[in-house]
């Protein structure tokens, strides 16, 4: 008997915190270490699609069609050069939302339409990059994964509130009796421990990061994301920076592709363990 794949959302509801870089990146990182891979993008600016190569208009089809009950999954997902499997995005997940609005069980439909693939799915992991908003996409995508990696952005004062609505989010789904409540873990990204405003975050006086996600029961990675603007170089080329040849000298890079990597491994042990 096979273990159902592992299924994870990159989320936070703030924009702009890394989602769709960590998202791609860790997906193509399991992938070089042997992993098989889905990613989702549940993005209607289908940024994902787009840094993995696959051209939203070319596919056979996207996400929307699997939630509109056009297509199935197992139709719609397409192979890309990065050794990831995709179920894309494109202009008309944007619509979707509205769509879902006027349908019964609007919070569960990706699980109706998804729910029964992913538990059979030939894929080791699954990661789905979430809308930097509340909505139904982010709801419906919180009931099929086992964990939200939530990105709080180091450079950035407001993710610290996209986390704690995230972890808000989560705790009112918890409330409904026999709810799927997905577990929530916090990442770092953009770690630069010259910055001021990486100080800012994690001065004590400001906000004591580690104590208050013990407080509140949240699992703080002990990973880093570190900063480098290789990582934006890399999505203009439409490639994950993992996948790209890289100077030994750039020290910044090598980092962030090893936390990457370490990334890939947590997300996706067995898989590393049997590689
Ligand atoms: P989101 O999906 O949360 O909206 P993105 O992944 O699109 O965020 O990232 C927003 C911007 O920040 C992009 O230009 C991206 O290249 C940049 N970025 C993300 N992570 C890092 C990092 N660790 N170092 C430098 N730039 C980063
Ligand atoms: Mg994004």
């Amino acid at each position: 008997m096979r273990l159902a794949a592992k299924v994870y959302a990159v989320g936070n509801e703030k924009g702009g915190v890394g989602k769709t870089t960590i998202a791609v990146n860790v997906a193509a990182a399991a992938a070089r270490r042997g992993a098989r891979v889905l990613l989702i993008d549940s993005d209607a600016t289908f940024r994902a699609t787009q840094v993995l190569g696959v051209d939203p208009r070319t596919v056979p089809g996207t996400l929307a069609d699997v939630y509109l009950q056009r297509r199935t999954a197992a139709q719609t997902i397409v192979p890309t050069a990065e050794g990831v499997d995709v179920l894309a995005s494109g202009p008309e997940l944007g619509e979707v939302a509205g769509k879902l609005a006027g349908l019964n069980y609007r919070e569960f439909r990706l699980r109706l339409v998804l729910g029964a693939y992913l538990d059979e799915c030939p894929y080791d992991v699954v990661f789905i990059d979430t809308p930097p908003s509340k909505g139904l996409l982010l709801s419906n995508a919180l009931q099929v994964v086992d964990e939200v990696v939530c990105v709080l952005d180091m450079t950035d004062d407001g993710s610290v509130q996209g986390v704690v609505n995230t972890l808000l989010h989560i705790r009112e789904m918890a409330a409904v009796p026999n709810a799927h409540v997905p577990t929530l873990r916090v990442l770092r990204n953009r770690v630069d421990e010259r910055a001021r405003s990486y100080r800012q975050i994690m001065d004590a006086d400001a906000l004591d990061l580690p104590g208050v996600c013990e407080q509140l029961g949240i699992d703080l990675m002990q990973i880093e994301i570190p900063e480098t603007r290789e990582f934006t170089n890399a999505a203009a080329e439409r490639r994950p920076l993992v996948a790209i040849p890289r100077p030994a000298s750039n020290r910044r890079l090598t980092a962030a592709v090893a936390a990457l990597d370490a990334l890939a491994d947590e997300l996706c042990p067995a898989k590393v363990a049997a590689a």
